[in-house]
């Protein structure tokens, strides 16, 4: 059996998924895994499609294990559990290509160097991305790496809608609307041309809803507009970031309030989105069990934020045909869908309230003018079938 490994290192988490290649080479999903709360105490569950656990492990608290130690971890119970010569490339989410990788592209040494030069643009993100490819480079110096960009999907939309309002010549140097999310929306798009090919040739906006929250104007299946821009921060509130935020407030910070560009950053980052607005949690989950205010008031913002980020991307797209929720809140949070799509009344949307509840794949009534659906993402799969694409003719 051969198979492609897919990598998508986070701060928090490192998700993997193990895509078997049939006899036309074509990738399906056999099992996968997910190191969870790593800086805190990491656990590691990997189990087969078919339900079976193929191991469970908890490190204990302040055990102080880096990405690197878990993934040496990995590999070695790899190299024990899966005959030697299996997997045959490994793909990863890379966060940033910038303005020169806008597709796929085999990791090399002066790949990564590159790829490192941008890990200030996306701090949660870049860095432990490129850990990812620099340990498996350490541990299995022969095997192909693949890394694929988020920005890659949105990197040709207009040209309006990646200018910001600043001086042409720092435009020139890349301070321009990146956008990001690149491999779930390119997902939707594809699963949407399979479920509705009709909707998906008109004007659909997708919401990824997770702990990173965006929107993307999708035409004809392509990115025209999306909420992020140059860095994750921009656009919808999230977990644990601000979102779209009046730069005067960072000016403010810095030289009336005595913070340092680091302490800055941390607030955006880490401290912001429903984490700040709830002084509680940055889980959706959690906000939605609570009883206290603070919890109600940043699950409103976040509902409020949303729905004025989908009116402002439906002027981008001059009209709108279908919205479509994906990731962690959008696939799972029927109440917040609810919130969300009542408060787009206005365009004719209208929600069909049972088949919200039930999570079901179509959630707009017959006589909606806009086509509401529910579409899980599967990054995994889109980084598995770029690293194929890019791979093939090097598979032995
Ligand atoms: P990530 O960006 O880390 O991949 P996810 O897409 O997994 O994030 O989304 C995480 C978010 O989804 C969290 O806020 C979590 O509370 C929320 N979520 C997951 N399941 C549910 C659920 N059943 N109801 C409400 N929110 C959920």
């Amino acid at each position: 059996m051969k198979a492609i490994v897919s990598l998508n290192s986070g701060s928090s988490s490192i998700k993997f998924g193990v895509f078997r290649l049939d006899e036309g080479n074509h990738p399906v999903h056999s099992a996968g895994g997910k190191f969870e709360k790593i800086s805190i105490a990491p656990s590691l569950r990997i189990a087969t499609d078919a339900g079976e656990v193929l191991l469970e492990k908890d490190w204990p608290e302040g055990a102080h294990l880096t990405h690197a130690d878990l993934l040496d971890f990995l590999f070695d119970w790899a190299t024990r559990h899966i005959e030697s010569g299996t997997i045959v490339a490994i793909g990863h989410r890379v966060v940033h290509g910038g303005t020169r990788f806008v597709a796929p592209q085999r990791v090399t040494p002066e790949l990564l160097d590159e790829l490192e030069a941008l890990s200030p643009l996306a701090p949660l993100h870049q860095p432990h991305n490129l850990v990812a490819i620099r340990t498996l480079a350490r541990l299995a110096p022969d095997l192909p790496q693949v890394a694929c960009f988020d920005t890659a999907f949105h990197h040709d939309k207009p040209e309006v809608a990646a200018r910001m309002a600043i001086p042409r010549s720092l435009h020139e140097a890349g301070i321009r609307r990146y956008g990001f999310h690149g491999l779930s929306y390119e997902y939707i798009a594809r699963t949407l041309a399979r479920l509705d090919p009709a909707l998906a040739h008109g004007k659909v906006i997708a919401a990824h809803l997770g702990n990173g929250a965006s929107l993307c104007a999708m035409a004809n299946g392509r990115s025209i507009d999306t909420t992020m821009g140059f860095t994750a921060l921009d656009g919808l509130m999230m977990g644990t970031r601000c979102g779209r935020l009046d730069p005067g407030v960072v000016l403010h910070l810095q030289t009336q309030m005595g913070y340092s560009a680091k302490a800055v950053e941390t607030m955006l980052y880490r401290q912001s989105g429903l984490l700040g607005v709830s002084g509680i949690s940055s889980d959706m989950r959690a906000l939605a069990a609570s009883r206290e205010p603070a919890a109600r008031e940043a699950v409103e913002l976040f509902a409020y934020r949303t729905a004025r980020e989908i009116g402002a991307l439906t002027a981008s797209l001059q009209g709108l045909d279908g919205l479509v929720f994906t990731a962690g809140i959008g696939e799972n949070d029927a109440a917040l869908r609810a919130d969300i799509c009542a408060r787009l009344g206005w365009l004719g949307l209208i929600l069909d309230e049972e088949a919200n509840a039930a999570h079901a794949p179509l959630i707009s009534a017959p006589e909606s003018r806009i086509a509401v659906r529910v579409i899980p993402t599967d990054e995994e799969r889109m980084i598995a079938l770029h690293t194929l694409r890019i791979l093939c003719g090097d598979l032995p």
